[in-house]
């Protein structure tokens, strides 16, 4: 287990050292959030690439060398990550590039990415001997958490706005939660959970604040590299909400080079819904920071109007020599079947809007023809059944006999 060794002000640059209840920068406040380094000579030596060829932990404790978790004891027994990596020759052809890979991410254990960094946060909290943990979460930081809170015997204090999708609610009810519905957006929720974290000493989980869950994003980029034998892919792309996700590859990414792993850092391409793209808009006007701005869009977890790590995901994107995409609801939407009945992966909204956004991209002919291009699915389709319903078709209803099943089939030209 590795001790991390520095947090270092993703703003001005200032290092500290780790401390229990130092979440961000004091000298530029929310906004100064942490990268966490650690002492790579020392990791470099335990994770090589002949280790994990022997390494029968398929989750992502497999890294745990530059994880910032200090006890073994404190792992939850629920395992996240070493999620499918998918070949797609088709969709390699139909948008021109050399290889298409899919990254399956809504086959965590409560159904998205955000399980790799309630892996880490519940860990942390019991490394700091804690017993309640809360976040604010558009929906799927709280599933999440709440079934990792659950295993590992804290209890879990989740806000989420009152429109969160009822299957994401149920999740949470489900593992036994404290549910709060606030009234209001995600950004309500998020300014009342900071508050009642502050007044009652909570372990905070949310992860644009508590720097140690970007680490556990991280090491989906770690698996993509080693699924791909250390080969890393030229672009990655993944939706955008608060910024955590792709501020978490990019370290993935940087932190295996600095390893000896890898050679280089893939282009980082994130994607946000046209109506909910701030982190976009500062990119595309080269802007020093983001400007916050209401959000509307039919893929709720990216559905964010003050993404709170913007510091990270711009400095990703614009270390890896990336861009910033967005898309429209309706490119959203169509991408949904069409990632499913080409790979057999079914997201939801936000889960398939970097395959959206690579969609656009290819079409716009911004991909060179010899690219190598992992999309990173973040979500699972069945967490958000209204919205993929929007984007199919109706079933065939027959009375129960073979001639009104056949009058049936020829009217939709089945038959
Ligand atoms: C949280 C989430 C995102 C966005 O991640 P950020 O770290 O907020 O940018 C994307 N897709 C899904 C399915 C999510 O749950
Ligand atoms: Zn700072």
């Amino acid at each position: 287990m590795a001790k991390p060794q520095l947090l270092k002000c993703a703003i001005c640059g200032k290092e500290y050292e780790p401390e229990e209840n130092l979440y961000t920068c004091p000298d530029c406040g929310l906004d100064g959030t942490f990268h966490v380094l650690y002492d790579y000579e020392k990791a470099a030596k335990e994770i090589t690439k002949e280790k994990l060829r022997e390494n029968d932990d398929f989750s992502l404790w497999r890294y745990k060398a530059v994880l910032p978790v200090e006890k073994d004891e404190n792992i939850p027994p629920l395992a996240a990550g070493w999620t499918p990596l998918y070949s797609s020759q088709k969709l390699a052809r139909t948008y021109g590039v050399k290889e298409v890979y899919v990254k399956d991410d809504g086959r965590n254990p409560t159904g998205s990415l955000k399980d790799r960094a309630s892996a880490v946060g519940v860990a942390k909290a019991l490394d700091y001997g804690r017993d309640v943990i809360a976040c604010a979460s558009t929906g799927n930081a709280a599933s999440s958490l709440s079934g990792f809170a659950a295993v590992s015997g804290l209890k879990s204090i989740i806000f989420v706005p009152e429109s969160a999708p009822v299957a994401k609610i149920t999740q949470l009810l489900v593992y036994g939660a404290c549910v709060v519905l606030v009234k209001g957006t995600y950004e309500k929720a998020f300014d009342l959970a900071t508050e009642a974290i502050e007044r009652w000493g909570w372990y905070n989980r949310n992860c644009a604040i508590n720097p140690y869950l970007v680490e556990g994003k991280k090491t989906c980029a770690m698996e993509i590299a080693e699924q791909l034998n250390w080969d890393a892919p030229d672009f990655v792309f993944v939706s955008v909400g608060d910024g955590c996700i792709i501020s978490g590859l990019y370290k993935g990414f940087s932190d295996l080079v600095k390893l000896g792993l890898t050679e280089r850092v893939p282009h980082i391409v994130g994607v946000q819904a046209e109506g909910a793209s701030p982190i976009y808009k500062a990119f595309k006007e080269g802007a020093p920071r983001v400007e916050f701005s209401p959000a509307s869009t039919v893929a709720d977890s990216i559905s964010v109007g003050a993404p709170r790590n913007w510091a990270k995901a711009l400095n990703g994107v614009r270390s890896s020599g990336g861009d910033m995409l967005a898309v429209s609801d309706d490119e959203i939407l169509s991408a949904i079947p069409e990632l499913a009945r080409t790979t057999g992966v079914f997201g939801e909204p936000a889960g398939v809007t970097a395959f959206a956004g690579f969609r656009k991209a290819a079409r716009e002919g911004k991909l060179p023809k010899d690219a190598r291009v992992a999309l990173v699915v973040t979500g699972n389709g069945l967490k958000d059944i209204d919205g993929a319903r929007r984007a199919v078709g109706q079933p065939i209803v027959t009375e129960p006999c073979l001639l009104g099943l056949e009058k049936a089939l020829k009217e939709r030209n089945v038959i």
